[in-house]
């Protein structure tokens, strides 16, 4: 008999993943961490009993927050990145040569350390980058205090529970916006929609209110159930107008090696089903 994982994220629906073995189960300082293998997706990390990423499908999720926004940008020189402790999102970050500087502001420095040990391929050495800055602080409490001038900031937060909650309120996106430089980009991870819409609908109210250029884009990830998972984006610049040809060649100048980020994905994931656009204000 072998024992499963069951992610109860939602009233009606949960997803269950076998357990092949345990190789972690404790509390940090904030939230219970585990780390389990599972056959099919490989070392899956939980924090509070939700699926947070997974060594077999988190390249969805880390291409998409990363490549998407640096790429119609342009010329990212800093990135800040709330959240973000497994590593996965400063490894795709890091990849881009033209990045000088990421700020990485993580809650808990106990998933950074367990995630390290247990979920190498994870990071894959982004934590020993000199350009990344590791700040182990609130990220809501950091923006309001930062000088800012990021180019872009992403937000690869838990879900509106627990730690994450003050990262989804209109203070922390107020905040965010004062904190990108000129023409910077604002990326959040903001559930699956078909499932968590309200939160959607609220942080896209916020947008609506704060930048010049708002919006949704999405990906479907296999652990994030329920169909595609959404990402906010907003901006005061023009980044979104971005055409294929050049996100092609900065694509290709900046080398690289993708498994799900492509530049025509990139365009299309702006495309909206109708029950999406619908929960859009
Ligand atoms: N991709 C995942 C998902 O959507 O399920 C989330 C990734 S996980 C790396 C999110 C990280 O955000 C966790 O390590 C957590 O500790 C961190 N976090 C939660 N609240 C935070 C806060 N207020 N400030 C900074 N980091 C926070």
């Amino acid at each position: 008999m072998s024992e499963w994982f069951t992610e109860k994220l939602h009233r009606d629906f949960a997803q269950s993943l076998r357990i092949e073995k345990l190789h972690y189960d404790s509390k940090t300082e904030h939230q219970r961490l585990r780390v389990f293998q599972n056959p099919t997706f490989g070392r899956i990390l939980t924090l509070d009993d939700v699926v947070q990423t997974t060594e077999g499908d988190n390249f969805i999720y880390h291409e998409m927050m990363s490549h998407v926004p640096i790429l119609a940008h342009g010329a990212a020189r800093r990135v800040l990145i709330i959240g973000g402790g497994d590593g996965g999102m400063a490894r795709e970050v890091l990849r881009h040569a033209s990045v000088e500087h990421v700020t990485m502001v993580e809650i808990d420095a106990g998933v950074i350390e367990f995630s390290k040990k247990y979920l190498p391929n994870l990071s894959q050495g982004a934590f020993d980058d000199p350009r990344l800055e590791l700040v182990i602080a609130d990220g809501a409490q950091f923006i309001r205090e930062t000088e800012g001038g990021f180019d872009v900031i992403i937000v690869d937060s838990t879900d509106p529970i627990g730690p994450g909650e003050v990262l989804f309120t209109d203070t922390f996106y107020g905040h965010a916006r004062r904190a990108l430089a000129p023409g910077g980009i604002l990326v959040t991870q903001n559930g699956v929609p078909f499932l968590q819409g309200q939160e959607l609908t609220n942080t896209m109210r916020a947008f609506k209110a704060l930048f010049a250029d708002w919006t949704c884009y999405i990906a479907t990830i296999p652990t994030y159930a329920g169909g595609p998972m959404a990402f906010g984006w907003g901006t005061d610049g023009e980044a979104r107008k971005v055409d294929l040809e050049t996100l092609k060649a900065r694509h290709a100048a900046a080398g690289l090696a993708c498994d799900y980020y492509t530049p025509e994905v990139h365009l299309a994931a702006f495309a909206l089903p109708g029950y999406i656009q619908r929960l859009l204000p």
